[in-house]
């Protein structure tokens, strides 16, 4: 994996609209991200989380500002970003072992080194049992670890996630989470993921940008210190962590602040 650390300066983005006034969705969003770190974008529906993401991942162009990924600026998509969005996108007509091939065999790695990874990335994210499965055999948090281990299998330096656990049950979403927080220590994986769950942030956080309403700035960054020299890997001693309490109610008030108020 390359240099993941990524610099975000001054982005913004307006979106045209036909025969009206442009909308501008985001606005100066100015943050880094170091390697190994899992940063969180979280803020209220609409305020443009999903935006910054795909700007990030190069398939949306910024109209102000740039984006630089270990020393390159972010001109568009690139194998150096792995995007995993809350619909399930595996092949259906692949099995788990070939959906996590696919893009090993697009970039050419030699078939004794992609077998070996395709292995290992699905033992990462537990479907060894699974890899001769078909994804309509599987559950919704079986489909979405195809989806990490076959974004992962690529090595990007930077893993890009959209609200990847919405779709499921709750407590399907918590062991997700906490395979993640595993998928972490084991890979030194980089994360960018955006979500509007505030304790999936405050779980899998180090630090959480909080974007303000439409149109999308910066409104704090909070770095998530109540796991500070502890090795939290299981909710319940997350929640129960001194200053985990404060550290939520903090960011409820934020986001009170930022939700659209009902007439
Ligand atoms: P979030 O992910 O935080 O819910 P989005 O990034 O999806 O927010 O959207 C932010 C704003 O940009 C919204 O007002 C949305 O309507 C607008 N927007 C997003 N994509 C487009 C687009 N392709 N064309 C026009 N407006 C868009
Ligand atoms: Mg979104």
């Amino acid at each position: 994996m390359g240099d993941a650390h990524l610099t975000v300066e001054g982005i913004g983005k307006s979106f045209a609209v036909k025969g009206g006034e442009p909308i501008d969705a985001v606005r100066d969003i100015n943050f880094d991200v170091q390697g190994n770190e899992f940063c969180i974008l979280l803020g209220p529906s609409g305020c443009g989380k999903s935006t910054i993401l795909r700007m990030i991942a190069g398939l949306e162009t910024p109209t102000a500002g740039q984006m630089i990924l270990g020393g390159q600026t972010i001109t568009g998509p690139d194998r150096d970003r792995g995007m995993v969005f809350q619909n399930y996108t595996s092949f259906d007509w692949l099995t788990v072992e070939q959906n996590v091939e696919y893009g090993m065999r697009i970039n050419k790695v030699p078939e004794a080194e992609r077998k070996e990874l395709t292995r290992e990335y699905i033992e990462l994210v537990h479907l060894t049992k699974f890899r001769e499965a078909y994804p309509r055999q599987l559950s919704g948090g079986m489909k979405q670890r195809v989806a990490i281990a076959r974004t992962l299998a690529n090595q990007p330096s930077l893993l890009l996630m959209d609200e990847p656990f919405g779709a499921l049950d709750a407590e399907t979403r918590w062991s997700m989470q906490e395979l993640m927080l595993s998928i972490m220590a084991s890979t030194g994986t980089t994360v960018v993921m955006v979500t509007h769950d505030i304790e999936e942030a405050l779980f899998l956080g180090d630090r959480i940008i909080f974007i303000s309403r439409h149109p999308g700035t910066v409104l704090e960054e909070i770095p998530v210190d109540y796991r500070k020299g502890q090795d939290i890997v299981r909710k319940e001693d997350a929640v129960t962590s001194p200053g985990y309490a404060e550290l939520e109610r903090h960011i409820i008030s934020l986001m009170r602040s930022q939700a659209h108020v009902l007439a």
